[in-house]
């Protein structure tokens, strides 16, 4: 059963061995654990699958070509083409082995044209609000579930996760708040499996802050691009390299894997800034920057 997270278990067994030593005696026993895979693979932009056992969440599918799309209005480097880049793979790979659709917000970087073409319309799409449930159903998708809190889809747990598009000083422009809008992070959660956090396009925020105090993920998916509009200069509208770092010092643990970067044109830090912040900082060990289809294990 493709559906059923109890065949997807990959059966490694951890053999804990607790030696109890008492006068002549020697006790041992033995627990054993099995442990779901937990993989991230980086399509393009903040497009990306995460699988838990056999799975699979394809994540803010933006899927045109490269050059499809003018550059977003106002924004900085806004003459250049979206998305920037081709997809690492033809679009049909891309989505063989998708169970379930997630859009964290309808901007077209999340959500395009050509995903809403390709995508089958009958595949169960979560989405963060009743507008945007909408919006999905008007354009043909039969299955749209709202993510109010949580819901659970083959064994895995989705909490909806809170986060702003800006600071509350580009949020008290109301065209720009309105542009903005509302958007979510989830938060994945199965038996026996690693925790991940998607914080979605949020910048740092108590909601941000809560969910890593609360739950502690393992691993992080940020949006590390720091997209500035025009007159914005000082206030991007996405987490940058002092966000990646602050994440890191909350949970040094964890595994940070950043995205949305050299993809879409309003992005101010691309991989290569950021990979040489993380080695100043020497949070490398830590902080992941995938390629353009790469899949991170944890
Ligand atoms: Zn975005």
């Amino acid at each position: 059963m493709k559906h059923s997270l109890k065949t997807l278990i990959m059966a490694s067994a951890l053999i804990a061995t607790t030696a109890c030593t008492g006068v002549g005696d020697t006790t041992q026993h033995q627990t054993t654990t099995t442990t779901t895979e937990v993989s991230v693979q980086h399509i393009r932009n903040a497009t990306v699958k995460i699988t838990y056992g056999e799975t699979t969440f394809l994540v803010d599918p933006m899927l045109a070509g490269k050059g499809a799309y003018p550059g977003f209005e106002g924004t900085y480097n806004s003459h250049l083409r979206n998305p920037l880049v081709d997809l690492p793979m033809p679009t049909e790979q891309l989505l063989a082995n998708v169970d379930a659709v997630i859009v964290t917000h309808t901007h077209l970087d999340h959500w395009d044209d050509a995903a809403q073409q390709v995508i089958p319309k009958a595949l169960p799409l979560f989405v963060q609000n009743e507008a945007d449930a909408k919006t999905v159903r008007d354009q043909g998708f039969t299955d749209v579930r709202v993510l109010d809190q949580s819901a659970e889809f083959a064994g895995v747990t989705l909490q909806k996760t809170g986060g702003q598009h800006g600071e509350d000083s580009v949020y008290a422009v109301p065209p720009v708040a309105q542009m903005l809008g509302e958007v979510m992070g989830v938060l994945f959660s199965a038996p026996n499996a690693k925790q991940v956090y998607l914080a979605g396009d949020t910048v740092w925020r108590p909601e941000v802050e809560q969910v890593l105090k609360a739950e502690q993920p393992e691993v992080i998916i940020l949006n590390t691009g720091a997209a500035v509009i025009n007159g914005f200069e000082q206030a991007p509208i996405l987490m940058g390299t002092s966000d990646t770092l602050r994440v890191h010092q909350m949970l040094p643990n964890a595994s940070i894997v950043a995205v949305h970067m050299d993809a879409v044109n309003h992005m101010t830090v691309s991989r290569a800034d950021l990979q040489q912040f993380v080695d100043t900082q020497e949070i490398s060990a830590t902080v992941r920057i995938p390629a353009d289809g790469e899949t991170l294990s944890f």
